[in-house]
């Protein structure tokens, strides 16, 4: 292998002779998930059909079974990585390597015999996230990959969530809205600082929390808002978190319950009222734009590709990425 790396019109993000991430490519055999999130399932049934060995961890399949029940992720066809652990296809070695995303996240890491290096991190947040060095090509995530997507305050978004819904809690149900892994996120955050109320939420949020109580996560009460038990508790705006996915913002929690939701796109301040009882809380799980910065700065690759097919801002933060620390960067599909 050459160092190659790059991400097809498809967005396929395509590491040396044979591995592709987070969409289907006819050309490579293998098949790597790096998480369960929707814009890198992308072709995943084609993936299956065209019988490509397929890489994850375990916790993004069982992840990615309850998001997308149709898939048959079974029957061996998807071989499970632990991280740390590697697979052999040709000369090349594949490895998936932790991401701090969402749970069973990983970066993919291929190297072949002559030790040429490439890699891509999927999406991920900085802090938590071990630093893929000395790669000939990395390929990067450009989510928030503008200088204008870079949070300026330095509250802990975390401490503020707690205390936002403690606050709210004496008034009655708090509805809390935000995508698959980063609402049981907040549950973590709340369970750890000793919200003990019931978390109250929908069949398929229960099964992603779950899910995530299997491999290990710690997230409190869970009852199903289709039960008695939960039900009650959501009609009478007794005090209980109720959790809800972004997409059933505007159909739930409507008549005078506080709710909160999280998202990463605010930059200004951690939290900004955006309804009558409704507000926005900064919670992430992406680096901003200074924290994909400093991410390229610790792995100092020789190359950088950015990610340009799940967002649009793959040509900034390439350019951006060339100036501030000297690397050549292009971004992907153009
Ligand atoms: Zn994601």
């Amino acid at each position: 292998m050459s160092a190659k790396a790059s991400v097809s019109d498809r967005g396929a993000v395509l590491l040396g002779n044979s591995v592709a991430c987070d969409a289907f490519d006819e050309a490579m055999p293998l098949r790597v998930v790096t998480h369960a999130h929707a814009d890198h399932l992308v072709g995943l049934r084609q993936s299956l059909r065209c019988g490509k060995r397929i890489l994850m961890t375990a916790a993004t399949r069982d992840l990615v079974g309850v998001v997308n029940g149709s898939l048959p992720l079974d029957e061996g066809a998807v071989e499970l990585l632990d991280y740390g652990e590697t697979v052999a296809y040709g000369d090349e070695q594949v490895k998936l390597v932790k991401a701090d995303h969402i749970l069973g996240a990983a970066q993919v890491l291929v190297e072949d015999a002559g030790g040429n290096r490439v890699a891509y991190t999927g999406d991920f947040r900085v802090d938590g996230t071990e630093p893929l060095t000395d790669c000939d090509v990395l390929v990067v995530e450009a989510t928030y990959g503008s200088p204008s997507f870079s949070r300026a305050f330095k509250v802990d978004v975390r401490e503020l969530l707690v205390s936002m819904v403690e606050k709210r809690l004496r008034h009655g149900t708090v509805y809390v809205f935000g995508y698959h892994g980063k609402l049981q996120e907040v549950m973590q955050i709340l369970h750890r600082a000793d919200v003990c109320v019931p978390f109250v939420m929908p069949e398929r949020v229960f099964r992603v929390s779950k899910i995530c109580e299997q491999h290990g996560m710690r997230l409190g009460c869970l009852a199903l808002s289709t039960e008695k038990e939960g039900k009650d508790l959501i009609d009478e705006n007794l005090p209980c978190v109720a959790f809800y996915h972004m997409n059933a913002r505007k159909s739930v929690g409507l008549l005078g319950s506080s709710r909160i939701c999280v998202s990463g796109w605010e930059f200004h301040s951690p939290c900004r009222q955006i309804g009558e009882r409704e507000h926005l809380v900064a919670l992430s799980d992406h680096s901003d734009f200074n924290g994909l910065i400093e991410y390229v700065r610790r792995c100092k690759p020789k190359r950088v590709v950015t990610d340009n097919y799940r967002v649009s801002h793959g040509v900034t933060l390439a350019r951006e990425i060339t100036k501030r620390l000297g690397i050549p960067a292009v971004a992907m599909p153009r």
